[in-house]
């Protein structure tokens, strides 16, 4: 995906946070019910590194019991080799978590699937490597961390858009603890889960206008901060005037 592919998602982020301020009931049963196609469409702009096959599955964990929320650990989405030699064909498979993600509109789903098809990329360039990660936490720090990087090229507003839609999902979900839940996950955890190597996902700012926002029991204050500090609308127009 160019940036320029990016932009159309960017021209979304405005509209989409008045509809987090005044009408999430229906953005969130909106977003499900376009989950696929949206994915579909965002994944549209990573070919298949050439002489492999990608497949890829959008799903949830068949024996999930209860109900599982985004700041559970186990809401994982993947890539992996399925087979990497000519005799067994060379074939890539990509895990979409459902859990994690059906209800994030596309400019959230973007930061999610640019950092898997990063990884999908990596396959090709180091194959041996790219499996070793598996059993090797220093080499999947690494691999990691240029998945996350190839993230910081786009647009910063979609790692946001990705970060308030998660917090406001379990606000609705679970009220505040849900939420702090969710922030503390964003904030303190997330970079290092997974044997770590992430960047983190929420900014001090960010997470001070959380805490603003729960003291004062008013989660408006934490949604004006991020219809504050949106740029999208500004970023999009000096992009398409460079190009
Ligand atoms: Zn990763």
């Amino acid at each position: 995906m160019e940036i320029t592919d990016s932009l159309r998602f960017l021209k979304q982020v405005k509209k989409i946070r008045q509809e987090l301020k005044y009408n999430r009931e229906n953005f969130w049963s909106k977003n499900k019910g376009n989950f696929r196609n949206n994915l579909k469409t965002l994944a549209s702009f990573f070919p298949a590194p050439e002489g492999w096959t990608l497949s890829i599955i959008a799903s949830t964990f068949l024996l999930d019991r209860g109900e599982i929320m985004p700041y559970d650990k186990d809401v994982w989405s993947f890539v992996d080799v399925v087979s990497g030699t000519e005799a067994q064909g060379h074939e890539i498979i990509v895990f979409f978590n459902k859990t994690d993600l059906e209800f994030l509109s596309a400019p959230a789903l973007l930061p999610i699937v640019i950092h898997e098809m990063r990884h999908v990329y990596q396959i090709p360039q180091d194959t041996k490597n790219s499996i070793l990660s598996t059993i090797d936490d220093e080499l999947n720090r690494e691999l990691e961390k240029d998945a996350d990087a190839e993230v910081r090229n786009f647009n910063d507003e979609f790692r946001k858009e990705n970060v308030i839609e998660k917090v406001l999902f379990c606000f609705d979900k679970k009220g505040w603890s849900g939420a702090k839940k969710m922030v503390d996950y964003l904030y303190k955890e997330s970079k290092d889960a997974f044997g770590g190597g992430y960047d983190q996902e929420m900014t001090k700012a960010e997470y001070e206008a959380f805490s603003e926002a729960s003291e004062e029991k008013d989660i408006d204050i934490f949604i004006d901060f991020f219809i504050k500090t949106d740029h999208s609308e500004k970023d999009s127009e000096t992009k398409e005037k460079l190009d």
